[in-house]
């Protein structure tokens, strides 16, 4: 059976700042799927991570398609209405354009679609994250598809061993290239190596049929010209059989490495694995990603498992604390902070720089006894 499974995400309110979203908001949104998803849609699961709200829907329209992006636009506009009669915070904050235009990229919302001939066995889990960026997902999914120190299947599994194909964007350039494991591998790693320049949007199998992961990476700020949120990314992996264990998916997130986001957009900290429905975290806004795991068939969805919400990732959790905490103890000193591109508020950092230049003088001239304060 051919399925397809979109996952769309955006922040439309907080309570009392970027921490979730209130129950009724999220009530909201799922009263608006349910009663006008109908003979639409084959099943459908609503959530959030942080203060970002995600719609995962299972239908058989394809991907990029019309009906279903305007579904969930819809959602969250019903959403937003919530949002401002609560005075939640950001209300509507990712809905960048005023009305719906045939597709949701490019409008604010994020989002992540495989169209798959459905296996005897699906399973798949979806990534969701908060306070961070689509660059973050680069380093686990190297983890996943090209290190075998992190995940053995690379060697013991056929499919595997054979190399994956990464898609790359450009999100400058807003071009996309495909590279072949293992011959592209150092041109791969060079690329994953600047997140917030290069970021993988999709991986398929070698020969190109199968379509295993889906990662939304649209760039807020590249579409409203301005910065307006941090892009936090929601990601789509299947996994078993021919594809990664699901737990050579999930453990790629055991190691919380540093990414671009929480506070202001404007700093770097550990990725923490969080449980479901987690609120953003007050210390400082801590990167957070949660793993929803899905069994289907025919489009019917089983779960979410909670993919991190075992005893161990306790662990993880604290490991990501301790390391927040040794970034967040060097306060504004790069690299606490990110380059001046990249910070939220870079208006703000101009005017701080265009007044510090007025400030500056030759030494010479101080020399002659000119430029005195
Ligand atoms: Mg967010």
């Amino acid at each position: 059976m051919r399925v397809t499974i979109s996952a769309i995400k955006a922040d439309i309110g907080g309570i009392g700042g970027h921490t979730r979203p209130s129950d009724e908001l999220v009530q909201a949104v799922k009263d608006f799927v349910a009663k006008n998803g109908k003979g639409m849609l084959i099943d459908h699961y609503i959530g959030y991570a942080g203060d970002d709200i995600h719609i995962i829907m299972t239908h058989q329209r394809g991907v990029d398609d019309e009906k279903i992006h305007k579904l969930a636009w819809d959602a969250f506009t019903a959403g937003t209405e919530v949002a401002k009669k609560q005075g939640l915070y950001g209300a509507g904050q990712d809905l960048l354009k005023d009305s719906f235009s045939g597709n949701v990229k490019g409008m604010g919302p994020g989002v992540a679609e495989i169209e798959m001939d459905e296996r005897p066995s699906e399973v798949f889990c979806i990534f969701a994250a908060d306070k961070t960026e689509p660059g973050a997902y680069n380093f686990p999914l190297w983890r996943m598809f090209v290190d075998a120190r992190s995940n053995t299947g690379l060697l013991i599994n056929e499919k595997l061993a054979e190399g994956v194909v990464f898609r790359i964007l450009d999100v400058m350039s807003g071009k996309i290239a495909d590279l072949k494991m293992w011959e592209d591998k150092a041109e791969l790693e060079a690329a994953l190596m600047y997140p917030g320049r290069y970021v993988v949007s999709a991986v398929y199998s070698a020969d190109m049929k199968d379509h295993i992961v889906s990662a939304s990476t649209d760039r807020l700020h590249n579409i409203a010209g301005t910065y307006v949120g941090k892009d936090d990314p929601i990601m789509i992996v299947r996994t078993q059989k021919n594809f990664p264990a699901t737990e050579e998916a999930g453990s790629a997130f055991n190691d919380p490495h540093y990414v671009a986001g929480n506070t202001r957009g404007s700093h770097h900290m550990p990725l923490m694995p969080v449980k479901l429905n987690s609120a953003a975290s007050l210390n400082y806004s801590i990167p957070i990603v949660s793993c929803l795991l899905f069994s289907m068939h025919e489009g019917k969805l089983t779960g979410p498992h909670d993919g991190f919400g075992t005893a161990d990732w306790d662990l993880q959790r604290m490991r990501a604390s301790e390391r927040a905490m040794i970034m967040r103890n060097q306060g504004f000193i790069h690299p606490a902070t990110l380059i001046p591109e990249e910070l939220e508020y870079n208006k703000g950092y101009e005017a701080r720089m265009k007044k510090l230049e007025s400030k500056f003088r030759d030494m010479d001239s101080g020399k002659k006894g000119k430029g005195k304060r």
